[in-house]
């Protein structure tokens, strides 16, 4: 979750006076980490994930299943070197647990990241996700569970907290979800409060209902609301707010209470964490539709099978202006900005802001005589702070840069200064201008001044709540003369759109499918460039129910990849079987690798198009024309991560103990294919049908209380591994029974 600093945060009407100095501070900080840094090279390939847990409460004898929110002590103990059995126990099985938004979350790491060039590291990763949920356990009671699903069915709907909490808390101003889901550290209802404070009205997501047979056309929960009048923003959903037709929700918590998958890695340099950062951009929607876990928001089954634009939704700071939106009645167009009264009175001459974004007043570029008081240009802003990138950060990708970046103009003359510049390829300054459009949401009033040379908090403040599908991670300063910088971590690209799974083995196979393909696409040198917008066009096609199924995706043709398709013959998944078993193919004279299995002929020549559209299955498993990106995978598998003296004179496997492992890097790669083929579903797709098919679903889209109970004690037996055919199907599933947990 990154800096917890402990003191006194600023409300937002405070801290705003201090915008222009953290940002102006940060970017001094940011050329400071790039003097420090900018040369490393030959970094190792470090990767290390996080995995995010809901504590759910399960009363057996009531059945019921809620949020717990009095066990976060936990994570004190677990990080407290005076609480020797929970601190010892994760610090000897290698993992730290963090805080995260909700008060019932809690966030595990490994405590070193792995080596992406160990064989080992990448079967080693799902032993330690088992310690992270067995080490959790232990300090928890028997009845409280960390699961790893991504949105509880139930948030926000009457009583769903253990203990009970009502949703009357200053903080957040819902209707629906109590301040007590927050967590307990000041900084987290501080941001909640300030997010709604500078935006001028509370978040609001609307989510498509799942149209069944007898779907109400109204969220009963909005309905059941109208009465309450404990805040203004009460009436917000009858101002516009609330759609009908869609789930509503209206605070941060129900985006941030969601649960991810991300992972981190460290390429040997700037330059080629510039190359992984733009290879994966066109992959983050593939991505999020292939881990598609969220199917059930607030009581309701929706149209849609993700969690993204909650997240999106649930943070959205922008002003009306910002948003190019007309503002409530009685609202104000620029929200909780500090702008001359001029101004506004000239904005209310022309109708209080309605409409005022039809004349050119407000122009797209920044470039206006709009302005906040520190003199912060005001201009609309197409995304939220947590939506997908804006832009590619190699010189080779500036040309598929082709939406509206919105940038920080001041910044890209700070960093255009000649004393820098030469730092700063002109990408990645207009990404850190990009980023720093952001006003800072939680400031503390003892770290307002600090030294630029050794702290970097200011940068961390507006680049920490920038959530998009991939971040850029810069090294953090390294304040002591002389130290090897190499030990330190470097530069890093994190990948953040993946929806957390139900097993360890699940969250496992996508990281693994994630980092390794991250290695061969480095490795192969290929090109996935497109257009932004198609990235974001994709996107939208992600959040559809069974994307990956039914949706194709643009992507980049596999003829213009600029890798020789036929070079990745034979390295589809049956490889592993001919590689472990000896004697049942032959070898290929020509290229040293088998031949048997299916086919993946030479390079597309069938059209010219630099771009198509592609299934997931096309992607992933390959065509008559690509060889997918699971025999990116396999090939590199083959070539770079068995050790060469495990390989005997046929090329077939000398050592039972690696044999063992690539069974299991294979069962990782088979998970991801098979989602990919929609051979077997989705956890958004499985537990719709859960829900659909359960005795006492209605057809009306409500998951009940009892639903909830039955779907959560489902999702804690897949877990355990009790139902392994059930979700994995034949092949899968009985390979993990056979295996065992
Ligand atoms: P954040 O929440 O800011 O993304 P976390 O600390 O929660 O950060 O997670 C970062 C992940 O990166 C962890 O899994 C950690 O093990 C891993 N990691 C730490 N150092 C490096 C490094 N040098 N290279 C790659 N990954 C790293
Ligand atoms: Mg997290
Ligand atoms: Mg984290
Ligand atoms: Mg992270």
């Amino acid at each position: 979750m990154g800096l917890l600093s402990l003191g006194t945060p600023l409300d937002w009407h405070q801290s705003k006076q201090h915008n222009e100095h953290v940002r102006e501070n940060g970017i001094i900080q940011l050329i400071n980490i790039f003097s420090q840094h900018l040369a490393r090279d030959n970094d190792r390939f470090l990767w290390g994930d996080e995995v995010e847990y809901m504590l759910v409460d399960v009363d057996s004898q009531h059945k019921t299943a809620r949020l717990n929110i009095e066990q976060d002590a936990i994570l004190d103990d677990f990080n407290d070197p005076d609480k020797p059995g929970p601190y010892g126990k994760a610090l000897d099985n290698n993992i730290v647990f963090h805080p995260e938004y909700g008060r019932f979350m809690i966030e595990a790491t490994p405590r070193r990241p792995f080596d992406g060039t160990s064989l080992e590291d990448y079967i080693y990763v799902e032993q330690n996700m088992r310690s992270r949920r067995t080490v959790a356990q232990l300090e928890l009671p028997e009845h409280v569970v960390p699961l790893t699903l991504t949105a509880f069915p139930r948030m926000g709907c009457g009583i769903f907290t253990q203990p009970p909490a009502k949703p009357i808390g200053p903080a957040s101003q819902s209707l629906f979800l109590p301040d007590e889901v927050i967590n307990r550290h000041v900084r987290f209802p501080t941001l909640t409060a300030n997010i709604r404070k500078r935006r001028g009205a509370k978040v609001a997501i609307n989510l498509p209902i799942y149209p069944d047979v007898d779907t109400k056309l109204m969220d009963a929960l909005v309905v059941a609301a109208a009465r309450r009048d404990l805040f203004a923003s009460d009436a917000e959903p009858y101002l516009g707010a609330a759609k009908p037709g869609h789930v509503y929700m209206d605070l941060m918590g129900f985006g941030m209470g969601l649960l991810c998958l991300q992972v981190t890695m460290q390429p040997r340099n700037i330059a080629e964490a510039t190359v992984l950062y733009d290879v994966l951009a066109p992959l983050t929607p593939v991505l999020l539709a292939l881990t598609a876990a969220a199917p059930v928001f607030k009581g309701y089954l929706v149209d849609q099978d993700v969690r993204w634009n909650v997240i999106s939704g649930a943070v959205d700071d922008r002003t009306f202006v910002e948003r190019n939106a007309e503002p409530f009645r009685g609202y104000d167009l620029f929200g909780g900005l500090a702008v001359l009264d001029e101004l506004k009175d000239h904005v209310n001459s022309l109708g209080g802001g309605r409409g005022v974004n039809g004349d050119h007043e407000i122009n797209d570029n920044g470039d206006t005589s709009m302005v906040t008081l520190d003199g912060k240009p005001i201009q609309k802003i197409p995304k939220s702070r947590y939506d997908s990138i804006d832009a590619y950060l190699n010189e080779h990708g500036v040309p598929y840069n082709d939406i509206r970046l919105p940038i920080n103009t001041k910044v890209e003359a700070q960093l255009s200064e000649p004393a820098v510049r030469s730092m700063f390829p002109e990408p990645l300054r207009r990404h850190f201008a990009h980023l720093f459009i952001r006003d800072p949401l939680v400031l503390f009033s003892e770290r307002i001044d600090q030294d630029n040379s050794t702290e970097n908090d200011h940068f961390e403040n507006i680049q920490l709540t920038n959530w998009q599908t991939l971040r850029f991670k810069p090294p953090a300063p390294c304040p002591t003369p002389g130290t090897d910088l190499a030990s330190t971590p470097g530069w890093r690209v994190e990948v953040r759109p993946m929806e957390i799974q139900l097993t360890d083995f699940e969250n496992a196979a996508y990281l693994v499918f994630v980092v390794l393909l991250s290695r061969a696409l480095l490795k192969y040198n290929v090109n996935f460039y497109i257009p932004i917008s198609h990235i974001d066009e994709n996107m939208a096609t992600a959040h559809a129910v069974d994307a990956a199924l039914d949706h194709k995706f643009w992507f980049r043709a596999p003829a213009k990849w600029g890798i020789n398709h036929g070079e990745f013959r034979g390295y589809d998944l049956t490889w592993f079987d001919r590689f472990i078993n000896d004697g049942n193919d032959l070898p290929d004279q020509d290229n040293g690798v088998y031949l048997n299995g299916h086919p993946s002929n030479g390079p597309a020549a069938d059209h010219d198009d630099s771009e198509v559209k592609l299934s997931c299955d096309e992607l992933v498993n390959g065509s008559k024309h690509s060889a997918g990106l699971l025999r990116l995978v396999v090939k590199y598998i083959a070539t770079d991560l068995v050790p060469e003296k495990y390989k005997n004179s046929a090329h077939h496997c000398g050592s039972d103990a690696i044999a063992k492992e690539l069974e299991t890097l294979q069962a990782y790669l088979l998970l991801v294919s098979l989602r990919a083929a929609g051979k077997i579903p989705t956890t958004a797709r499985y537990l719709r049908d859960y829900v659909m098919l359960h005795p006492k679903y209605q057809r009306d889209s409500v998951v009940s209380d009892e639903i909830n109970y039955d779907l959560v004690q489902r999702a804690i037996a897949i877990t355990n591994g009790k139902r392994n055919k059930d979700f994995f199907g034949d092949v899968l599933g009985g390979f993990l029974d056979r295996r065992g947990l």
